[in-house]
C-alpha cells in the first residue's frame, strides 16, 4: 500500500476486504461503513473521493489532539466522528493493516500502560462508551498532567493512574472485569512489564494488545528476531498469540501483536 493512499485508506480495497461479516451500514451507506464496533470509516472532508479511519466523538466538539471532526448521518441519526491518525496512533495503523481480532466494544474495560497524552486513549474511550471504562496508567508527571487536564477532564470513562507500570500492585483504582491489557510503554522489558499487569488483572481468556518498540528491546538485532523473541516470552508465558502485525508504514519500527491469556 502507498503510504499517501495508507492515510487514508483507499475506498474499494479497504471496503472489500475489511468489512466484518454482517456489518452494519448506515442509512447513507455511500458515506461511513463500520468496520468493527465502533470503528467506521468516514469521507475524508480533504478529499470526500477517500475515506478515514474514524470513532464516534463520545464528547461532540472537542478534537484532542488536532483531529478533524466530521459529521454524518449514521443509523438515522446526525453524529459526529473523530479522524483516527494512523501515524498518531498504532492501534490506527494495525487496524488499517489488517487487524482481525477487536475485543474493544462499549462496555469493555480496559486497562492501559503508557497512555501518554492520551491519543489512542481517547479513541478507545469513543469506542467503550459510557459503560466502559479505561484505566490508563502513565510514568511521567508532565505527560500526565497535559493527559488529565486535556482528556479525562472531558471523558467519565477514563480513569487516570499516574504509576509506574512496573508495580501493578500499586494500582488501588481498578475494578471490574478487565477484558484487555493495551501496553505501549517503549521500554527495554515492555513484554514483562505487560505480561506481570495481565497476571494480575487481566481475566481469564481476555486479551493483550501489546505495542513492540524493537529498537528499545535491542538495536542490533532485526526487528524480525525482536518480535519473535517476544512471542517466545509471551508464549513461555501462556498467552496464545493470535495475530502480529507490523505496523509499516505507519510507524517503521513497532509491531502489535495480539495475544489471549490461556
Ligand atoms: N500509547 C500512546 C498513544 O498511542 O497515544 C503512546 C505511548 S508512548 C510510546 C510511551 C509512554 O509510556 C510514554 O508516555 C512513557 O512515559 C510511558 N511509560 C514508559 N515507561 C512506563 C512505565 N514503566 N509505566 C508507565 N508508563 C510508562
Amino acid at each position: 500500500m502507498r503510504e499517501e493512499e495508507g492515510a487514508t485508506g483507499s475506498t474499494s480495497a479497504v471496503e472489500e476486504t475489511r468489512l466484518r461479516e454482517g456489518a452494519v451500514m448506515t442509512d447513507d451507506s455511500t458515506t461511513v461503513a463500520e468496520l468493527f464496533n465502533g470503528v467506521f470509516q468516514v469521507p475524508d472532508p480533504r478529499n470526500p473521493s477517500k475515506r478515514i479511519l474514524a470513532t464516534r466523538n463520545l464528547n461532540p466538539g472537542r478534537s484532542i489532539y488536532g483531529e478533524s471532526l466530521v459529521r454524518h448521518k449514521f443509523a438515522g441519526e446526525l453524529a459526529e466522528f473523530r479522524s483516527w491518525d494512523p501515524f498518531r496512533s498504532k492501534l490506527s495503523a494495525a487496524v488499517l493493516n489488517r487487524l482481525e481480532h477487536f475485543p474493544f466494544a462499549p462496555r469493555v474495560y480496559c486497562l492501559y500502560l503508557g497512555a501518554s497524552t492520551g491519543t489512542t486513549v481517547s479513541h478507545i474511550s469513543d469506542i467503550v462508551g459510557n459503560a466502559g471504562r479505561i484505566f490508563g496508567v502513565e510514568v511521567a508527571a508532565r505527560v500526565a498532567r497535559e493527559f488529565l487536564e486535556n482528556v479525562v477532564k472531558y471523558r467519565k470513562n477514563i480513569v487516570p493512574i499516574v504509576e509506574d507500570a512496573k508495580h501493578p500492585e500499586r494500582y488501588p483504582a481498578i475494578y471490574g472485569k478487565i477484558k484487555v491489557v493495551y501496553s505501549d510503554v517503549a521500554q527495554p522489558d515492555q513484554t514483562e512489564i505487560a505480561v506481570l499487569n495481565c497476571n494480575m488483572f487481566l481475566e481469564e481468556h481476555g486479551f493483550l494488545f501489546l505495542v513492540v518498540k524493537a529498537s528499545s528491546i535491542d538495536a542490533l538485532k532485526s526487528k524480525k528476531e525482536v518480535f519473535q523473541d517476544q512471542v517466545k516470552i509471551l508464549e513461555r508465558s501462556a498467552f496464545r498469540i493470535l495475530e502480529m502485525i507490523d505496523l509499516e508504514p505507519y510507524d517503521r519500527n513497532h509491531a502489535m501483536i495480539v495475544a489471549e491469556k490461556a
